[in-house]
């Protein structure tokens, strides 16, 4: 396909790259005349031809800095003058754009990291701060946490000896004797073998800070302990449970409930005798704590932070200049970049660090 002007029947061989119009020998003759100003805008394409079989892409080269490389690119700019072409200038301005907003972009990017660490700083110093306050109150909260498992686990104890007394009596009742029938004993499961020091360490074990709240919320709740354990009565004080594997008790006892009762009680009081410290209210003496707070000063913590660092936007040579101040050591930056249309763009960071 050959591109013909319809004005002049003659095929097209110029561009102009300002009014992006292709144009005839003729053509160009009158554009030269009405448009004097584009006389530098438009190319044959002979010369576009030439100017792109003798590119070379390592002569594309940012001149804006100034760099080693400075005078290598000007001797070849020079001696290729004649084929240069608009798509080279543009080449060239595309890589230079490409180049300053690169590193604008990072020096922005470092600007900002700095302005981060500085506030992190302060962040730091909250944090430790807050966790000062903090450490008592949850220093507490964790006492409170372990002397309610034990005291659950105390409550076990007890509740399971009741669940066994009243099965006992029962069995007495319907016996008439003072035997226990060891085939009745649904509420004991029989495959539950762990002996009390196991049980307490399993207990441990699940005593989750999870599962301490649930049983915090469940006490909150329930006003009579009644409540509380009907409210557990598939977890804690499931009717399964049997803490003294009373299968083996009752052989051991020859299924004499008395003296089986009796011997359950000793052991919860071998347990818990051992355990006194922890499970004694008594001697958990824990602080009550007084919070007082009124709301921040803002405006001084304004004051500190602006004294601390400050960040300018000097907009008329879009510099960026940012200063901060911790102690007396300055460093100063200046980074002369590059100029794009006449104007000078510079950054200037100054740090005091
Ligand atoms: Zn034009
Ligand atoms: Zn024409």
């Amino acid at each position: 396909m050959t591109i013909t002007c319809l004005n002049h029947k003659k095929t097209s061989k110029f561009i102009c790259y300002q009014c992006n119009s292709l144009m005839c020998s003729r053509c160009i003759s009158i554009h030269n005349k009405e448009h004097p100003d584009h006389s530098d805008k438009w190319e044959h394409i002979d010369d576009i031809k030439d100017s792109l079989s003798t590119l070379k892409l390592d002569d594309i080269i940012d001149t804006t800095n100034t760099t080693t490389n400075n005078d290598i690119s000007n001797d070849s700019t020079n001696s290729n003058n004649n084929s240069i072409s608009q798509i080279n200038n543009k080449l060239k301005s595309l890589w230079e754009s490409l180049r300053s907003s690169a590193s604008r972009y990072q020096r922005l990017s470092t600007t900002e990291n700095e302005i981060k660490q500085h506030f992190e700083q302060l962040h730091q110093y909250l944090i430790r701060e807050e966790h000062k306050l903090q450490r008592d109150i949850i220093n507490d909260k964790h006492t409170i946490t372990n002397q309610i498992d034990n005291n659950i686990l105390n409550l076990k104890y007890i509740v399971n000896i009741i669940m066994i007394f009243n099965k006992l009596n029962i069995n007495d009742n319907d016996n008439n004797n003072n035997k226990v029938n060891t085939d009745n004993k649904s509420m004991i499961n029989s495959n539950n073998t762990d002996n009390i020091c196991d049980d307490q360490s399993i207990i441990s074990d699940k005593a989750s800070l999870y599962s301490t709240t649930t049983i915090m919320e469940s006490i909150r709740s329930n006003s009579s302990l009644q409540s509380f354990i009907n409210h557990n009565n598939q977890t804690l004080f499931n009717e399964y449970l049997d803490l003294f594997n009373i299968e083996e008790l009752l052989k051991q006892h020859s299924n004499d409930s008395t003296s089986l009762l009796l011997d359950i009680i000793h052991k919860y009081n071998n347990q818990f005798n051992k355990s006194t410290t922890i499970t004694d209210n008594n001697n958990l003496t824990l602080s009550s704590y007084k919070l007082s707070i009124k709301q921040p000063d803002f405006n001084q913590l304004n004051s500190i932070i602006e004294q601390s660092i400050k960040l300018d936007n000097i907009e008329s040579t879009e510099s960026i200049n940012t200063t901060t101040n911790n102690n007396d050591n300055k460093q100063s930056y200046i980074f002369i970049t590059h100029q794009l249309k006449g104007s000078t763009h510079q950054t200037t960071i100054r740090l005091k660090s």
